[in-house]
């Protein structure tokens, strides 16, 4: 078993991922003697400055860009706020309309939500049960008051991958700019910034072996963008996210970055073969749905729903996996999924929906088991309610 936590089975990797032994070994140097500020004008800063160069070199070869298109921050939700919070109060005299998608992370939504109460307009895209969006409905929806259409790349629940170069010449065609959240996507399948062609980008590098507590955000150089400040202090990253970098995590996200890209082709193979398996047991159990099966989808990423079954029941069945329900937990109450929801899925559907997302260090022998988890949990049930 490759993770395990008392023996359960971690296929969480869409929340997080285990930190690469190799990506921790390039990060103790840094604590230990290398731990000077990357601002020092002295040997110790000079040194923190060279490895953070080494980090965004590795950084831009993995998504092709350069490493002075993007700036690190603390994860994908901070580099979200700095994006479409700049973005749109350095631009709202050109328009103030924005696009997104409902089914969007909240890292997208909460911060374009403020944006609604600070008097933009916003318009959320329908989906249909897979989670794909209608690009004729994208076309029409952009106005020339349109400043910024947000609509990620793989969707964190489903794995969906959304047409990223349809969506792009929609909506550069109609004078407006792009931010996607590439989060998902990042290590999971070849993400190539040059092509893409996008204006805005978030990533982080807990989703893909790195540490927690690092991300970025990544602005195309090519369309010239302006972005206001929403942080004030040491004029760090090009003074859109000040304050002292984060050296070590910085490290461990290009080691990690370094290895994605190196072993890309065969993680995407492995995750892919094990994926297989899951879903073709998934299927042999009457009732199942398995969640835009159809459709383009991450390698890592299989949904299901089970039909007629207590969601809440099978979960605490399901006792030897780490998976995802496809709900959301505030203040002790399980809420089913916005994304779930927006495909058209009831509530019941959606809280009997679970998420398993494999990851490089997932073995053969971890998704056997929990194949037999899975199919005694429901089994039982159906057993049950028979
Ligand atoms: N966007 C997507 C699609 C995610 O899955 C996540 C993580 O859950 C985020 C954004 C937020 O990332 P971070 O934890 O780095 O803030």
């Amino acid at each position: 078993m490759a993770i395990t936590n008392q023996n359960i089975i971690y296929l969480d990797n869409n929340a997080s991922t285990a930190v690469d032994d190799r990506v921790i070994e390039s990060m103790l140097p840094i604590f230990k003697s290398n731990f000077g500020n990357a601002g020092s004008d002295h040997a110790f800063g000079w040194e923190a400055n060279e490895v953070v160069d080494i980090a965004r070199e590795r950084i831009g070869d993995l998504l092709n860009c350069k490493p002075s298109e993007f700036l690190f921050t603390s994860g994908a939700t901070e580099a979200a706020n700095i994006g479409i919070l700049g973005f749109c109060k350095a631009n709202k005299a050109k328009g103030k309309h924005l696009i997104t998608v409902r089914t969007e992370h909240k890292a997208i939504l909460e911060p374009v939500k403020a944006l609604e109460k600070e008097g933009f307009t916003i318009t959320y895209l329908n989906v249909d049960d897979c989670g794909m969006i209608d690009l004729q409905e994208l076309d029409t929806a952009i106005t020339d008051q349109t400043i910024l259409v947000a609509i990620m790349l793989a969707n964190n629940e489903t794995g969906l991958i959304h047409p990223i170069d349809a969506i792009e010449r929609i909506v550069h065609d109609k004078g407006s700019a792009l931010f996607c959240d590439i989060t998902q996507a990042v290590g999971k399948i070849k993400v190539d910034l040059d092509i893409l062609n996008i204006d805005l980008a978030v990533f982080s590098a807990h989703k893909m072996h790195g540490p927690k507590g690092c991300g970025a955000l990544y602005m195309n150089r090519k369309n010239k963008l302006k972005l206001n400040s929403i942080f004030y202090g040491g004029g760090q990253e090009k003074g859109l996210r000040p304050g002292t970098l984060n050296v070590p995590a910085i490290v461990g996200f290009g080691t990690a970055a370094y290895f994605a890209k190196a072993e890309l082709k065969d993680n995407i193979d492995k995750m892919l073969a094990l994926r297989k398996i899951l879903e073709a047991n998934l299927e042999e159990i009457e009732g199942i749905i398995i969640h835009a099966k159809n459709n383009k989808r991450l390698p890592n990423t299989v949904n299901f729903a089970v039909l007629n079954i207590d969601g809440g029941k099978l979960l605490r069945r399901l006792n030897k996996i780490a998976v995802s329900r496809g709900s959301a937990c505030n203040a002790n109450t399980v809420e089913p999924s916005h994304v779930l929801q927006a495909m058209g899925f009831s509530n019941d559907t959606a809280l009997a929906s679970f998420r398993v997302s494999l990851s490089k260090e997932t073995t053969r022998s971890d998704i056997e088991l929990a194949i037999l988890n899975i199919k005694e949990a429901i089994y039982s049930l159906q057993k049950m309610t028979a």
